[in-house]
């Protein structure tokens, strides 16, 4: 990286992210992070490849810093945790400066804070290829009470939550890859959605003792259902009729004669959460705030297949290979 070397890099960021009281922060070999009795800790890690994720042409340092935090709290929120920690690992091509990284730090630190997420170290290197990014996220959650995707039985309810905008960040994705006029609203607010997700920690927590299964959208319930499925043993009919589809995502769709519903199933990156729930409990979380609203998609069945009622097709969703 042209202008600031390794180590006033990390000092820069040790500056803006201070540890919280009781923690170890950045500066050590290791962080260190008090622990709480009755807690289980969860831990998970992503990576975000130029080229296979991100467009370094087109992305905006400050989304990507944002996105990069976001996508790995969405994990610790799939699983009913609350986030407490990240770790962030970047191996930089020489063409990224000092401004592009002070952008994708500010993004990240602004998504972090929504979500009292705090920066406890990382790694920085240089890359003679492409800009790499790897997030670990530390959460916790009280022992035993991680949703798991193992949970679905015969007879639940299939729910997505954050559904307003399934296939949105697809939408916005088709944007960016075939060039469409940002100056238009509407392809502007779709290339935020991809840019911007929101992770759904708050519901996500509200969702504890309804949800019996749960994951985050990150790849499209096309293929997000059949984790749970496959995990829980279960099969599934999902009412095609039932799929939530936003006015945004049919106005986009209608202009480019695409299918929304392919779209909403098959797109990816929402960050939505896709859950399953007894019936008998459906009347208690529909009346509880934190969650939220939510649709209710489908049902989970003892016969192992995947049923799309009221669609011929199949609906896949994203596969890296
Ligand atoms: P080491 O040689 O022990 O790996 P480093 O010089 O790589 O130590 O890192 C020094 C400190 O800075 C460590 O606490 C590490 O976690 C932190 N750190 C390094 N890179 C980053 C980064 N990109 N973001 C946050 N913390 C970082
Ligand atoms: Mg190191």
């Amino acid at each position: 990286m042209k202008n600031l070397g390794e180590f006033e890099l990390i000092d820069s960021i040790r500056k803006e992210f201070p540890a919280p009281k009781g923690y170890t922060g950045i500066g050590d070999d290791c962080a260190i992070i008090p622990q709480r009795e009755d807690m289980d800790t969860l831990i998970s890690t992503d990576m975000l490849v130029e080229g296979s994720h991100f467009l370094l042409e087109d992305v905006d340092p400050y989304h990507l810093g944002w996105k990069s935090a976001a996508v790995n709290i969405s994990d610790i929120a799939a699983m009913g945790g609350r986030p407490i920690a990240s770790f962030l690992s970047i191996a930089l091509p020489p063409q990224i400066d000092q401004t592009f990284m002070q952008e994708f730090m500010r993004g990240y630190g602004d998504l972090s804070a929504k979500f009292h997420t705090a920066l406890l170290g990382g790694d920085t290197t240089s890359s003679n290829g492409q800009l790499c990014i790897n997030v670990t996220v530390v959460g916790e959650c009280p022992h035993g009470q991680a949703i798991r995707r193992s949970g679905a039985k015969p007879g639940d309810l299939i729910c997505v939550v954050g559904a307003a905008g399934l296939g949105e960040s697809a939408a916005g994705l088709k944007v960016i890859l075939d060039g469409l006029d940002r100056q238009d609203s509407l392809n502007r607010t779709l290339v935020e959605s991809h840019y911007k997700p929101l992770p759904m920690v708050r519901q996500a927590l509200a969702l504890r003792g309804f949800a019996t299964s749960m994951m985050d959208i990150s790849d499209g319930i096309g293929s997000d259902l059949r984790h749970i499925l496959e995990e829980s043993g279960v099969g599934a009919r999902v009412r095609i009729s039932d799929i939530p589809l936003s006015d945004r995502l049919q106005e986009f769709c209608a202009r480019h004669s695409l299918d929304p519903v392919k779209l909403a199933l098959e797109g990816g990156e929402d960050y939505g959460l896709l859950f399953t729930m007894p019936e008998t409990k459906l009347g208690l979380a529909q009346d509880n705030l934190a969650i939220g609203p939510f649709s209710v998609i489908g049902r989970i069945t003892e016969e192992k297949d995947l049923v799309w009622e009221g669609s011929e097709q199949d609906y896949c969703g994203f596969r890296h290979f």
